[in-house]
């Protein structure tokens, strides 16, 4: 990569290069799509040399907006053109990135956009700030210091993600949240039916056990006391012969660290020993979110899931036994191709039998590209699809308010993050219950005991203890 630290400006008339004094440019991140996107985003930030760049919040006006990308959904594809049109409504001279998983998918729909100046694949994506300023010193002309607009947009696209394990050398420069995600896996191998990620993100492959301790370190250095573990399938971790749960039992010894949270991890991936050391770990945070899709063998065999109903629920029982205070959590797919009511009948019969304390109900969207789309199985009515989701964000509502009830009377540890409108500082507790009270101070990024009263609308309220 280049290593030169001053831009070139190309006159505009005579497309001579001549050195300026580079101005210090102002750069935003737009990001869409999972929690694994946002934590990019906010590496890629920390990666831009701040005598060159300045990073600005999303929505403030940039001199250069990268727009981290989402195509899971037709819905999320739609999205990100939609929004990157607004920037360009807004600021025509924007300077325009786009990364993520469109610009992996779909390039040509991208170039045809208009208005895109960079467009990086996902092979790029980590290097973007190398990658920006490399097309800033060979192709981009400069006037005033200010980069123009590309006739079209240069592209840095590979088909062919690699296999290696990675690291991820800059820290997050903006602390906006209370606590950061860290990511230690990426792409999947598992193909799923109905799934793209595997096609825009590659296979799987893990970030090498010591950078991700050194980030971990990092942050607990600027004192954040929680951190969350990110991946597309976190399960599969595997470097330099370390697992996943060899990778935990190590982030547990980074001091003044408090709290390790696993984000999403697939049923199959779970082995007997992370349940038994989330059971025993005082780091560990007592919260599992695991896909279930649905709880019809037939349908979880057409989304080629590999694991039948009986052996989700046992993964689930067995998970509450071990851990009590588990904060359980899933998402279900509802409608997909061939789905009848008596399939969504053993969907919704299973979650009822298995103590969820909340999900996430994704209504199933059509993607081109994924295995689903080149069988015979039939479309569902989205109407129905409609009224299936209805009653599942019902149900789920429910146990939300119910684990939440569970916890009245009770003293927990919260970790405070903000205030919300109505006044209330809220934050989280080691198994995910949502917790606010009645306070003048500002309590972000600290822990607290607090005695939990009532329930409200999607937390329970409390009081500090003394
Ligand atoms: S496990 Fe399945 S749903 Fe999850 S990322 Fe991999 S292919 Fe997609």
């Amino acid at each position: 990569m280049i290593a030169s630290t001053n831009l070139i400006e190309i006159d505009a008339i005579d497309h001579k290069p001549r050195e300026i004094r580079p101005r210090h440019l102002s750069i935003a991140f737009e990001s869409l799509g999972c929690r694994l996107n946002h934590s990019e985003s906010a590496s890629l930030e920390g990666g831009f040399d701040p005598t060159e760049f300045r990073v600005v919040g999303a929505g403030q006006g940039a001199d250069i907006v990268v727009v981290n990308t989402c195509f899971v959904t037709t819905q999320a594809e739609s999205k990100c053109r939609g929004l990157i049109r607004r920037i360009l409504k807004k600021s025509p001279n924007t300077f325009i990135v786009v990364t993520g998983c469109y610009a992996q998918a779909d390039v040509d729909a991208l170039q045809k956009l208009g208005g895109i100046d960079l467009i990086v694949g996902t092979e790029g994506k980590m290097a973007l700030p190398e990658l920006l300023r490399e097309a800033f010193e060979q192709e981009v002309s400069f006037i005033q210091g200010l980069p123009q607009k590309c006739p079209l947009p240069i592209v840095f696209h590979s088909s062919r993600i690699s296999r290696e394990d990675f690291t991820i050398p800059a820290l997050p420069v903006r602390e906006t949240l209370t606590r950061p995600n860290v990511k230690i896996q990426d792409g999947c191998d598992f193909f799923c039916t109905f799934c793209i990620i595997p096609h825009t993100r590659g296979r799987s492959r893990s970030r090498r056990f010591d950078d991700v301790l050194r980030e971990a370190s990092a942050w607990a250095a600027r004192g954040h006391l929680e951190i969350v573990l990110t991946g597309v399938n976190l399960g599969e971790y595997d470097s330099d012969g370390h697992d996943l749960c060899d990778l935990i039992e190590a982030i547990e010894q980074v001091d003044g660290l408090k709290r390790i949270r696993l984000s999403s991890i697939e049923p199959t991936t779970i082995p007997e020993k992370l349940l038994d050391l989330m059971a025993s770990s005082k780091k560990l945070c007592a919260y599992l979110h695991i896909p279930m899709q649905s709880g019809s063998d037939r349908i979880l065999s057409d989304m080629d899931r590999r694991y039948t109903r009986e052996e989700y629920r046992e993964l689930a029982q067995s998970a509450i036994k071990k851990i009590p205070n588990l904060c359980l959590g899933s998402d279900v797919m509802v409608g997909f191709p061939g789905e009848d009511e008596a399939a969504f009948q053993e969907t919704y019969s299973l979650i009822e039998s298995l103590p969820f304390s909340y999900l996430h109900v994704f209504p199933y969207s059509r993607r081109e590209g994924t295995r689903v789309t080149r069988t015979d199985l039939r479309a569902v009515d989205p109407l129905t699809i409609k009224a299936r989701s209805a009653q599942l964000c019902s149900l789920s509502n429910e146990r939300r308010q119910a684990f939440l009830s569970r916890a009245v009377g009770e003293k927990v540890d919260v970790l405070f993050e903000n205030l919300n409108d109505e006044g209330i500082f809220s934050g989280f507790t080691e198994n995910y219950l949502r917790v606010g009270i009645n306070t003048d101070n500002n309590l972000s990024g600290q822990i607290h005991p607090v005695r939990i009263e009532g329930v409200k609308k999607g937390f329970a309220i409390g009081s500090l203890m003394i």
